[in-house]
């Protein structure tokens, strides 16, 4: 009897587990190893790509094994010969049929629709006047672990995903969508990670406990640090803005205009230019502090001092959050938090003061670029409009010293609204938590690994400009309770 040949031909098939198979195998029909179910018969091997198909494999592997029963004979009639099968019962078959389909479908494959689906494993072909080798075969249970993508003489298996990982990964998802937090790369990888190991302590019975707990600890991570972006963004748009207002194209003219040392620097010798670097600078300073007669500079100063406030209503909610997490309650309604804290700080005026200062470094860090670019550019000889425009630039660019400031001197604020608030609720231990999204600094490690601190010894945080760690401790919610819903 022969078997029939695929070599030519092309489909997605399940293949039973080879001890079951040899049990099954009858003599003179299919071999043990040729035994299988086909999911998807799918043409000519030509007229399909294979890697196409191990595409489809492999996506259509990402759930769990599949259960199955073989519910006894039956003989295919209307061919050449008869066909002695075995029924093959599974809701689940049917849904991995549809999915197949439609995933084929997808890459442009549609299959031939000479045949409805009758889930069998071919046996044995048979004359048609031929008795049939085996009369009856009892319901039996099979799992299939595996799903093959056979291209021609090709079979390539992938095995369906652990039975804890879909269950693992919902449970992610509940503790994800808990938190309220936005669906991030780091939530992404962290689902992978918790996934992986709920598949390797299935034994544990509190494992999928863990992963819901997982999924939201990520989730109030990427809502804090979504947040903190966001007002970062807010905040640096609005003192850009007031910055921008500042400096029109007539007071850089007026600035460039004032540098009496313009006209020699391109004759300068060498050792002439280090000196006139430092006047650059220095004039750059002049000019840039000049700014403060001028009638938009209060502008400036009350967006840096909102700016101050927001980061450290912000570290306020951050602190709250990250120890309502610690306790395992849900339910902080961040906004409402936000705008309490917001409106406590209305007549703190300690936040003068900070913007007093930041205002300075901002003026600083701007003198510092547009001392450089001028003398840049009086080097290279560069015309007085050239000059002006190149000042106007660097004055006015979005990865400018407003930018940078303005990100520092908000993280300053968080990390010092988080801290007053852990002092103020008596914290005696207190960790600092790194934001692990690559701008972690080495000192930033140290400083977690110290964790926990006693309150007092901790670093002074934010460790280096740009930085997103964070301080964390328990805190009694009961002060709190009106920030949560
Ligand atoms: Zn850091």
């Amino acid at each position: 009897m022969a078997s029939l040949d695929y070599s030519d031909g092309c489909m997605i098939a399940l293949y039973p587990p080879p001890e079951l198979a040899e049990k099954l195998a009858i003599e003179g029909g299919l071999t043990a190893e040729e035994l299988h179910v086909t999911v998807a018969y799918c043409g000519d091997a030509a007229d399909i790509d294979g890697d196409t198909l191990r595409a489809v494999v492999a996506e259509l592997t990402a759930r769990r094994p599949l259960a199955a029963q073989l519910a006894g004979l039956a003989r295919f009639t209307g061919g050449g010969k008869d066909v002695l099968v075995v029924l093959v019962d599974s809701a689940d078959l049917e849904d991995l049929r549809r999915d197949t389909l439609d995933a084929l479908y997808e890459r442009g494959i549609q299959i031939p629709r000479d045949h409805g689906f009758t889930a069998h494993l071919t046996l044995s072909h048979v004359e048609p006047d031929e008795e049939a080798p085996l009369d009856r075969l009892d319901a039996l249970p099979i799992e299939f672990t595996a799903l093959s993508a056979v291209h021609g003489t090709d079979r390539t298996d992938r095995a369906f995903a652990h039975p804890m990982e879909p269950v693992a990964r919902e449970a992610f998802a509940t503790g994800w969508a808990l938190s309220g937090g936005p669906m991030t790369a780091r939530v992404r990888l962290a689902c992978e990670t918790a996934v992986r190991i709920a598949t390797e302590a299935t034994d544990d019975p509190d494992i999928l406990k863990a992963t819901i707990d997982l999924g939201r600890l990520e989730g109030m991570w990427a809502l804090l640090f979504q947040r903190r972006e966001d007002q970062q963004a807010a905040h640096t748009r609005l003192v850009t803005a007031a910055w921008r207002a500042l400096l029109g194209r007539d007071a850089v003219a007026v600035m460039v205009d004032s540098l009496r040392w313009r006209a020699r620097m391109t004759e300068a010798r060498d050792p002439e230019r280090n000196s006139i670097r430092t006047e650059a600078l220095a004039a750059a300073k002049a000019m840039l502090h000049a700014l403060a007669d001028l009638a938009g500079f209060s502008a400036l100063r009350v967006a840096i001092r909102n700016a101050i406030a927001a980061g450290r209503a912000e570290g306020m909610v951050n602190a709250v959050a990250i120890a309502a997490e610690r306790a395992n309650t849900i339910g902080l309604d961040w906004n409402l938090a936000f705008k309490d804290a917001y409106q406590a700080l209305e007549r703190l005026d300690e936040l003068w003061a900070d913007a007093g200062g930041w205002l300075g470094r901002t003026l600083d860090g701007a003198a510092a670029d547009l001392g450089r670019v001028l003398a840049d550019s009086a080097e290279a000889g560069l015309s007085r409009e050239e000059m002006i425009d190149a000042a106007l630039d660097v004055l006015t660019a979005d990865e400018g010293a407003v930018a940078f400031t303005v990100d520092w001197a908000m993280t300053t604020a968080a990390d010092e609204g988080a801290l007053s608030l852990y002092q103020s609720e008596g914290v005696l231990q207190i960790d600092i938590i790194t934001a692990g999204d690559g701008r972690v600094c080495p000192a930033c490690i140290d400083a977690e690994t110290g964790s926990p601190w006693r309150m007092g010894d901790q670093p002074r945080m934010p460790l280096h400009p740009s930085c997103r760690c964070c301080y964390a401790a328990d805190v009694s919610l009961a002060h709190f309770a009106a920030w949560f819903v």
